[in-house]
């Protein structure tokens, strides 16, 4: 995996000046280029969310992450529409979507993808990922019971995957890969895959630094995409975390005249890890593009691989007792 190339000019709209900023890109095992950050789009709904995406492209952004489970995917069509009748070319962004848990069944997988496309309006997604290993009954999009359980499926993650590999024969997407997957899940693909992941998104901040999943996607040739790479701050009523708090981060950040943001930022595409940051303002969205001109030292990556603890946002514990399950398993 290497990081290579540069693309996108970022508008830096705090100091009223335009900063020309490259955003790098990192290979994938098909020879596609992934620019190393992107918008996430979780909880952006609607009209927000079309102003996000507007804003994202206008700032440079050049990667729209997103999921048939965010029910977002016409309002980023809406936008991407606009940004291309005005001129941007369909190969200048890369769009990865993700095939939701209720659609592993082997005949929901293709009309799971063309809906996807046709809300996007696009002829192909640069990148399809399966949200999670375990899959849930079919037809209802969180088929969750009163005791909190989700009602699972029997249909194996390797059935699913074989149709999305059918996905690439047909061009309707450039590459295919997972999220949410353990090492042994991803071993297994590997093993008994045609095509193999280009990526693992996972959940990953300096509370959840997934080194060992790095490590060995790295040795296998995927990608890495950190989800949640701020801690998911506004969700902290919710599940989200204190990570922008934390004052060894805070300490670092002062020291190079940055925001927490930005190092939980830059120390993952240091390593080569993509970023997919969410945020509907376009103030931040700016701020957390500006990652690529300052490096932090040896000794803050040591500082902040040691905030690991168990602080994952995203535990699905509606499938706990799913033998897929992922996160028995450390990252
Ligand atoms: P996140 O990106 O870690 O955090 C998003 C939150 O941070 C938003 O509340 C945002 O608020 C705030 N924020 C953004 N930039 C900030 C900054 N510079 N300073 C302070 N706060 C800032 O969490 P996430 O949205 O959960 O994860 C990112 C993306 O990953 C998602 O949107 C989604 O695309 C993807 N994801 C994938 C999975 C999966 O299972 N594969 C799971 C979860 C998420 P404002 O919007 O108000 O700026």
């Amino acid at each position: 995996m290497g990081c290579s190339g540069s693309k996108g000019e970022v508008n830096d709209t705090r100091r009223g000046t335009t900063t020309k900023m490259t955003c790098p890109v990192v290979k994938l095992s098909t020879g596609a280029s992934m620019p190393q950050v992107g918008l996430g789009t979780w909880q952006s709904k609607n009209n927000e969310c079309y102003e996000a995406v507007k804003a994202a492209l206008d700032a440079g952004y050049r990667h729209i992450d997103t999921a048939e489970l965010y029910q977002n995917e016409k309002e980023i069509g809406r936008a991407l529409k606009e940004k291309m009748d005005a001129g941007m070319k369909r190969e200048e962004v890369f769009v990865v979507s993700k095939l939701w848990n209720t659609r592993h069944h082997p005949d929901d997988v293709l009309p799971a993808c063309q809906k996807s496309l046709d809300d996007l309006g696009l002829e192909y997604l640069d990148l399809y990922l399966m949200h999670h290993p375990f899959p849930w009954v079919r037809d209802n999009l969180l088929p969750i019971n009163a005791d909190g359980k989700a009602e699972h499926s029997d249909v194996h993650f390797m059935d699913t995957w074989k149709e999305m590999e059918k996905l690439v024969d047909g061009g309707l997407v450039k590459a295919i890969g997972v999220s949410n997957f353990n090492i042994s899940q991803m071993e297994e693909v590997l093993t008994n895959g045609r095509i193999k992941p280009a990526v693992n998104q996972v959940e990953s901040h300096p509370y959840v630094t997934c080194n060992r999943m790095l490590e060995f996607c790295t040795e296998k040739g995927v990608v890495m995409t950190a989800y949640c790479p701020l801690g998911a701050p506004g969700d902290l009523a919710d599940h989200g975390l204190a990570v922008l708090e934390d004052p060894e981060l805070k300490k670092i950040a002062e020291k190079h005249g940055k925001t927490p943001a930005q190092v939980c930022l830059r120390w993952q595409v240091q390593r080569g890890v993509v970023v997919i940051p969410k945020s509907l303002r376009a103030a931040r969205m700016v701020e957390n593009s500006q990652i690529f001109d300052f490096e932090l030292s040896a000794g803050d990556v040591e500082i902040i691989n040691n905030l690991n603890r168990d602080g994952r946002v995203y535990k699905w514990e509606w499938s706990k007792d799913h033998p897929q399950w992922p996160f028995n398993e450390k990252f």
